[in-house]
């Protein structure tokens, strides 16, 4: 009887991955596809359920999306709370959850207001900590030859994401020393600001879901206003409002602060543009903030 029951548990789970079934990998955000995307290549089948210009701190799934999430191999997520209105989701299926906030040891986190800054996906090395974890977490669901595919997207995905860390390094040393300042509508932007040295403040906090005050909004005016900053930008994923509001401010005491274009912060662009890719995404980022205040 033993025996019989041990074969066929063995049996059923030889049966449920084959060589040919691909993971089939729900992800939340786009930057997170992309990474599962990048580790699982041609073995995973990604859906990501927030696309272009959608809020995460905001994002509430919808029936279809819970039914996804709950079909899914594998869920891969941002974590550190980013998705604050799915943290039920996750913890009902934390058995097939990845998060790759999770993945980070604490010390590299930023801390604000006791809570972890959950925009890690700015800064490229931080990022690259979640790539071998998720490679292992991919041959742990299908255990045959493919791990070794698994592990080499990993160690590539780790390596391409420090080397790219480099190349913008390199592209902000051409922002004059005094003007490295970044002004966005919501602050998503600290862990870039940390690895590449430059100042970050936004109109809202890390959370988009907390109004912006009257006073932080007069303060930052004269803050741009005193030391001439030449421009302040707006987000793909977050109303134009506290940012045109705070031009506005600032030409009021005297200063005219240009809008220096639009950063993708919460998600990538459209998936048939450039900007679509998680490289692509900090390329075209760094891009505008250089041009910008240069
Ligand atoms: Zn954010």
């Amino acid at each position: 009887m033993l025996a019989v029951a041990s074969s066929l548990v063995s049996c059923h789970k030889g049966a449920s991955f084959t060589s040919t079934d691909k993971i089939k990998v729900v992800a939340t955000t786009s930057m997170a596809a992309d990474m599962a995307r990048a580790i699982g290549g041609d073995q995973v089948e990604v859906i990501s359920l927030m696309g272009p210009g959608v809020d995460p701190h905001y994002y509430k799934p919808t029936a279809g999306d819970v039914q996804r999430l709950s079909d899914a191999d594998l869920i891969v997520y941002g974590g550190l709370h980013l998705e604050g209105r799915m943290t039920q989701v996750f913890e009902r299926l934390s058995d097939k959850s990845f998060s790759i906030g999770d993945q980070v040891d604490e010390s590299f986190l930023i801390t604000k207001d006791g809570e972890h800054d959950p925009h890690i996906w700015h800064d490229p090395y931080i990022w690259s900590l979640a790539a071998n974890p998720l490679a292992k977490r991919f041959a742990s669901i299908r255990n045959d030859d493919d791990d070794a595919k698994f592990e080499d997207n990993g160690e590539s995905t780790f390596e391409q994401l420090l080397n790219f860390a480099f190349e913008i390094n390199q592209q902000i040393q051409k922002i004059p020393e005094n003007s490295r300042v970044i002004v966005t509508a919501h602050d998503a932007f600290s862990y870039y600001g940390r690895r590449f040295g430059i100042e970050v403040v936004g109109i809202q906090g890390t959370n988009t879901t907390a109004e912006a005050g009257a006073q932080t909004l007069k303060s930052l005016a004269d803050m741009i206003a005193k030391r001439k900053i030449k421009a302040i930008f707006v987000e793909s994923s977050v109303p134009r409002s506290t940012v045109i509001a705070l031009q506005e401010a600032v030409a009021a005491r005297g200063w005219k602060v240009e809008i220096g274009g639009e950063l993708f912060s919460d998600a990538l662009g459209d998936p048939n543009t450039p900007e679509g890719t998680y490289a692509g995404m900090l390329r075209h980022n760094t891009k505008t903030i250089v041009e910008a205040l240069k």
